[in-house]
């Protein structure tokens, strides 16, 4: 039903579709962790002993399984970073960590599309971060598996092949913060609703990718996503 008061047509509702259903979750927000698998950390050149800290992307930046990234304007560096994303069915602030598995609906397997090089000179002038992370179809995320399906995955490979070849293999053990820690941090920062997903961070092996590109990825026990790096948009 759209709303009459609104001067123009209101925005559709980002969704992620749910494995084997017609059903949907409806995105809120989209919520990243920086630097949460040690190997990543070192391969950007930072210190592990960091503590992880958050961006954001916004809702409409998702691109559903089987779809296409085109590739983004701007950059010469574009870069995939799979990942392990957490699906909120409630919220709260300060939740504490005992608790923050019972505000988790599902899981899924995301990509955060990073324009590397733009990204790293905002971070070198002290400008946010948007430029790098928060672009247009910059968030590729597969469908979610609800947690009374899967169970609270704490162990399983993640991994991203780019044409064929392996460029992410990593294991949900590697993770410096876990999902319930995220949680607990993340809502020391913002209220967390219901409809927020977060993506949890890179392993190590994160590198260019470019039009034509075809990245299938996995998170064991979680599900799968492809996606296609598609010519850049008019
Ligand atoms: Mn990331």
């Amino acid at each position: 039903m759209s709303d009459r008061r609104y001067v123009i047509p209101q925005p559709p509702q980002a969704a992620l579709a749910i494995a084997g259903s017609s059903e949907l979750f409806p995105v809120r927000r989209i919520w990243c962790v920086g630097r949460n698998y040690e190997e990543h950390i070192k391969e950007m050149g930072h210190d592990v002993r960091d503590p992880p800290f958050f961006f954001s992307k916004p809702a409409d930046a998702i691109v559903p399984d089987g779809g296409t990234s085109p590739y983004p304007s701007l950059t010469k560096d574009m870069h995939h970073e799979v990942e392990l994303v957490v699906a909120l069915k409630s919220g709260g602030r300060n939740i504490p960590v005992a608790k923050a598995l019972d505000c988790v609906w599902g899981y899924g397997v995301g990509i955060d599309l990073t324009r590397r090089d733009l990204q790293i000179a905002s971070r070198d002038m002290k400008r946010p971060w948007e430029v790098g992370k928060a672009f247009d179809a910059s968030a590729p995320c597969g469908p979610l598996q609800p947690a009374s399906k899967t169970g609270h995955p704490k162990k399983g490979r993640i991994a991203l092949k780019c044409n064929g070849k392996v460029r992410q293999d990593g294991d949900l053990t590697q993770m410096i913060w876990n999902v319930p820690e995220i949680i607990n941090k993340l809502s020391e920062m913002v209220a967390l609703e219901a409809g927020d997903i977060i993506l949890t961070g890179t392993p190590s092996g994160v590198a260019a990718t470019v039009a034509g590109d075809k990245l299938e990825c996995e998170v064991e026990g979680v599900g799968s996503l492809t996606v296609t790096i598609g010519q850049p948009a008019k």
